[in-house]
């Protein structure tokens, strides 16, 4: 499907930085995968902080030279998706059809650049039923029979994961309960080990179904959509894998091992944003109390102010929002476009897009590097040298435009 539009990226010159992420550089082309949404309830401000994340990444690794594929899935067919439809009476491609255009706009105002590949899991059937046709002629997968549920000779498909060898390691001490409450469901009778996740789910009634060809009507199960999408988009495994943290399992765990029994193994590096949370508890469906980007927006939250906000926190650290924060980016965002409009003599020292680049090189410390702009914006305000690329850099890696002087979008 269609992405949004992205804005331009100034070319900065060669910065001389070599981006690594937990010790690992990265190679010379990388396919950067990030999970998007299930299309409802968005784009929340954890989706937000996830996405500006990645954001800074793909700029960074650009600025250094990197050619990088940037793939997002969209989860347009799930149960959660599915089960929200019925509990508002709508039709469910209305509720992801609104979802993704949602985040669209979203992202649009925050300045992210939309990835090379949007791709939706409605789209990707086809791909879905080849990949789980392969994982069934590997033995790497297996039927369970439902014909009382879907009819004479329908079966849900099943991952086998003791079939694939890599599978138990680095599974968490919690697996089977994490399993049960992400979307999971190990006590499934009838299954070979408790955690084997669905692959495709025979067609029920009142359920949308496709053709599944050799597996018949159905729809797909959840891990499976990423592993084919990148596939098909990346050659294999992609170099990073991410997303929220609430992501790294069961999701990319088992993205992981279908990648592997498909005979693709794992690129490696991993980078799962930590979770954000509201007035001391997480920000979550279930409880109800997720901000929205769209709702801070309408209210006359200047973007550039609320991606400065959300970049202000370190992506492996969990954090609580408040509005303070985003008067804080106000007021910081002031700051630099004050310093902005100052024509600045070269100073002394390297340039502003070095020494941001060289604070995100190392696992990505996007603080640090406003911090760098922070030092630039008050030396300048100070009367000191500067130097004339900074709008251009603070522009090309962090997303942020300085030469729009406009404060703030609030209604008077
Ligand atoms: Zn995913």
């Amino acid at each position: 499907m269609d992405g949004w539009k992205s804005v331009r990226v100034p070319r900065l010159p060669d910065l001389g930085i070599e981006p690594r992420l937990g010790g690992t550089q990265f190679p010379q082309a990388v396919g950067v995968y990030v999970c998007g949404i299930t299309p409802y309830d968005a784009t929340h401000l954890g989706h937000a902080h996830t996405y500006v994340t990645f954001d800074v990444l793909v700029r960074l690794l650009r600025a250094s030279g990197r050619r990088v594929t940037h793939v997002q899935n969209v989860t347009d067919v799930d149960d959660p998706l599915l089960e929200r439809a019925i509990a508002l009476g709508v039709d469910w491609r209305y509720l992801a059809r609104e979802g993704i255009d949602r985040l669209a706009t979203d992202m649009e105002a925050l300045r992210v650049l939309s990835p090379d590949h949007y791709v939706g899991v409605v789209e990707s059937v086809p791909l879905i039923v080849d990949g789980v046709t392969r994982l069934l002629r590997r033995e790497a997968a297996y039927r369970i029979g439902v014909p009382d549920q879907a009819g004479e000779g329908a079966a849900d498909v099943y991952a086998d994961t003791r079939a694939e060898t890599a599978f138990a390691e680095a599974l968490p001490d919690d697996a089977v309960e994490l399993f049960g409450e992400r979307g999971g469901d190990p006590a499934r009778p009838g299954k070979r080990a408790p955690l084997d996740p669905l692959l495709w789910r025979a067609g029920r009634s009142g359920e949308p179904t496709w053709d599944g060809g050799p597996l018949g009507p159905g729809r797909p199960g959840w891990h499976i959509e990423c592993a084919v999408i990148a596939e098909a988009f990346l050659g294999g495994a992609p170099t990073i894998t991410g997303g929220g943290s609430d992501l790294a399992f069961p999701h990319h765990h088992m993205t992981a091992s279908h990648l592997r029994a498909l005979g693709h193994p794992h690129g490696g590096l991993a980078l799962h944003v930590g979770l954000v949370g509201l007035d001391g508890e997480k920000m979550s469906k279930s409880r109800g109390n997720l901000v929205f980007v769209s709702r801070l927006l309408e209210d006359g939250a200047d973007p550039a102010a609320l991606r400065l906000a959300l970049a202000a926190h370190h992506w492996s650290r969990e954090w609580q929002w408040d509005r303070g924060q985003l008067r804080a980016a106000e007021h910081r965002l002031a700051r630099w476009r004050a310093a902005a409009l100052v024509p600045a003599p070269a100073g002394g020292g390297a340039p502003l897009a070095v020494r941001v680049a060289r604070a995100l090189a190392g696992d990505l410390d996007v603080p640090a590097a406003l911090a760098e702009v922070d030092a630039w914006a008050g030396a300048v305000l100070a009367g000191a040298g500067g130097d004339d690329g900074a709008a251009d850099a603070v522009d090309a890696l962090l997303g942020i435009d300085l030469r729009a002087q406009e404060l703030s979008r609030r209604r008077r």
